[in-house]
């Protein structure tokens, strides 16, 4: 969504691939299964969403979502005990994904240039020769409807992927042998819980079996309702 409101004021055409059926609330999907969990923008990522849409703070607010200061508001737990609180201007937005999503989506689609193609699997890439360098170019994606089991391959000046963890570019150029095109691959063992409600403060204190770093985050939402993030990663390069 937001790759496509970047180029909206670059391109005639803009056409955004989903494999999802999009709820048509703010709500869970296959795609995204961390929609459910609070998330926190981070100050420089909602200064850009911000910048890309102007009503998106005031329309998430009124859905629900907390307006949070970083250094004040929230009690960050890093193994070596609570964080000191103090005043700044950290001031962000916190809500779940699929809100975010959902508002977000509801401002893209009144671009008359860009359009969703829903229920729509990208399955590789399609690459010819530039005639004018002479190069091999990405001229489009192939893609199954799950609506009507149809194939199909439609071509365009740029290709972006925006698959997130699910992306297979690197699986589709190598297969069309750009050999140099295979990502180096780290397995990262990332586990995130959330709760809201009452949280007890020995929670904060949980370290998660087998992760080298782990922390935990809560901030009040509205009167006693809080709501409490832990985390922990653990980093292994594979190949
Ligand atoms: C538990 C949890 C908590 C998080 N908390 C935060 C937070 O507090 N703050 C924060 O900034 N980030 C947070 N994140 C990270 C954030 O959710 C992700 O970075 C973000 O969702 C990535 O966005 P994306 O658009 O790149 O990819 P995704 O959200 O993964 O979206 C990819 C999209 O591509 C679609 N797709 C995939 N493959 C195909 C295909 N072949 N064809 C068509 N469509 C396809 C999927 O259905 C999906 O809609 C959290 C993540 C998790 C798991």
């Amino acid at each position: 969504m937001l790759a496509a409101r970047t180029l909206c004021g670059h391109f005639k055409d803009i056409i955004i691939i989903e494999k999802d059926k999009y709820p048509s609330q703010a709500g869970p999907r296959n795609g995204t299964p961390q929609s459910n969990h609070i998330h926190v923008l981070l100050i420089k990522g909602k200064e850009i969403l911000l910048r890309l849409f102007p009503d998106l703070e005031r329309n998430l607010v009124a859905k629900g979502a907390h307006i949070v200061n970083l250094t004040n508001d929230v009690d960050y737990y890093v193994g070596t005990g609570y964080s000191i609180k103090f005043e700044s201007n950290l001031t962000t937005i916190a809500c779940t994904r699929q809100l975010l999503e959902h508002e977000i989506r509801n401002e893209i689609l009144e671009f008359p240039n860009v359009n969703v193609r829903e229920n729509t699997w990208a399955t590789g890439l399609v690459v010819a020769k530039d005639e004018k360098t002479k190069r091999s170019i990405c001229k489009g994606v192939t893609l199954i409807s799950t609506n009507t089991n149809s194939e199909e391959t439609i071509v365009g000046d740029l290709v972006v992927d925006t698959s997130g963890r699910e992306s297979k570019t690197s699986e589709w150029l190598y297969r069309l042998g750009r050999a140099g095109a295979r990502a180096r691959r780290c397995l990262l063992q990332f586990a995130v819980g959330a709760t809201r409600g009452r949280v007890d403060r020995a929670a904060h204190r949980v370290r998660p079996a087998r992760l080298d770093d782990s922390g935990s985050a809560r901030a009040r939402l509205a009167g006693a309702r809080l709501a409490q993030r832990l985390s922990g990663r653990q980093r292994r390069e594979v190949a």
